[in-house]
């Protein structure tokens, strides 16, 4: 490498949040790009379009079925509990971050969330922190001190847009100072969740982008940009979510808690989404046939898949993901019991994702790249591949 580069994730960057704040005049660098000082792609996340295993996902170039990861939670069949799946003992390979560092490259990683940093950073030298937690970052633990003076910043609440804004500010110092050969950095979909593309509060947040964006590409890095997954309103006319309990339906047909329903969108922050999104695993008791067609059957169901479908069609880890994997259309989300979701947080109408309808996400890059085969199935995975072997040297 004979400049660095910086690979964003923009949590929950559905495409047209970009484009709409292009039209819009707030982010004048990716309008500059879009219109061919750059490459821009519509790219594939993978299933479940949640954000760990994206993440995961693009910081290692595989898909889940290669490096495990597979939701934010999951029922962990050796344990026999349902736990969360951001412990590095879950990733069954290393990342593009840790072979660089080990072959002595300056690496640094932040993330908006504090929930990514372990998986993120693992076997990784070099600085490593999130937002969240930027005032308990050490030497040992962080390969960084003094975190908040540098940036200038308080630590932002977990629900604010200011949460993303560090990551960038903090970004744009390292670079300015340390100046790191590969920067990760990661944000959080709160803004999302609440607002859609073209709303000024998305348009503003794309500016506060566009404005970092600009400052590395003056610095010289090669910068792609990248989400893990996109973003669709999923809720009726009168503003209410529409929702499948599927655990209810399961105890209705089989019996109270026969069958257990496992939503991987599940994380410790969920006031901004109830923990509901259009994807869901179900464990069954017995043989699965007559079961996987009643759920089919339902209204905003849009595909039932057993778990060897699954697994193929979208490449997971086969021992991780229950007996059947059950996605919701566009406007619809999937919920256990009703009695289980608490929804008093959600104080504008539920935004989220999880299924096929928000696969499709940017990938961009701030250079003009060799060209590609027709037909080749874009990836967010794709992007270190991107910027580190398809765009062009400095000369
Ligand atoms: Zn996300």
């Amino acid at each position: 490498m004979n400049r660095p580069l910086v690979v964003v994730c923009i949590d929950g960057c559905q495409y047209e949040y970009i484009t709409a704040a292009v039209a819009a005049g707030a982010a004048p660098f990716l309008g500059r790009l879009l219109a061919g000082a750059g490459t821009s792609i519509i790219a594939d996340c993978v299933m479940p379009s949640f954000t760990n295993p994206n993440n995961l996902s693009i910081v290692t170039g595989v898909p889940p079925s290669v490096h495990g990861i597979c939701g934010n939670y999951f029922f962990d069949p050796e344990r026999g509990e349902e736990v969360m799946m951001n412990d590095p003992r879950y990733l069954r390979v290393g990342t593009i971050l840790a072979a660089f560092s080990d072959a002595g490259a300056k690496v640094a990683v932040i993330t908006a969330k504090d929930k990514l940093r372990k998986l993120l950073g693992h076997q990784m030298k070099g600085i490593c922190f999130s937002s969240e937690k930027a005032d308990q970052v050490t030497m040992a633990e962080n390969g960084i001190e003094n975190v908040l003076e540098r940036v200038g910043m308080p630590v932002p609440s977990v629900y604010s847009a200011a949460l993303s804004e560090f990551v960038f500010v903090a970004g744009v110092k390292l670079m300015e100072k340390e100046r790191p050969d590969l920067m990760y950095l990661s944000t959080t979909d709160y803004v999302q969740h609440k607002t859609a593309p073209g709303t000024p509060a998305a348009n503003d947040f794309y500016a506060m982008i566009d404005r970092h964006l600009a400052r590395l590409d003056e610095l010289g890095a090669t910068i792609v940009v990248t989400a893990d997954h996109g973003m669709n309103a999923k809720h009726g006319g009168d503003g209410e979510p529409n929702v499948i309990y599927l655990q209810d339906s399961l105890d209705a047909w089989l019996g109270k808690n026969k069958a257990r329903v496992i939503l991987p969108i599940t994380d410790p922050y969920v006031v901004h989404h109830g923990a509901l999104g259009s994807f869901a695993l179900v464990y069954l008791p017995a043989a699965h046939a007559a079961v996987a067609e009643r759920i089919a059957a339902l209204p905003g169901i849009e595909t039932v898949l057993t778990r060897t479908e699954a697994a193929v069609r979208f490449e997971l880890p086969s021992d991780r993901i229950g007996d059947l994997v059950v996605v919701s259309q566009l406007d619809t989300v999937i919920g256990t019991s009703r009695d289980r979701h608490d929804l008093s947080g959600l104080d504008v109408p539920l935004r989220s994702h999880g299924g096929t309808s928000e696969q499709k996400v940017p990938l961009i890059i701030n250079r003009g790249v060799s060209k590609q085969p027709a037909g080749r199935r874009w990836r967010n995975f794709d992007a270190f591949d991107l910027g580190l072997n398809l765009a062009p040297r400095a000369s």
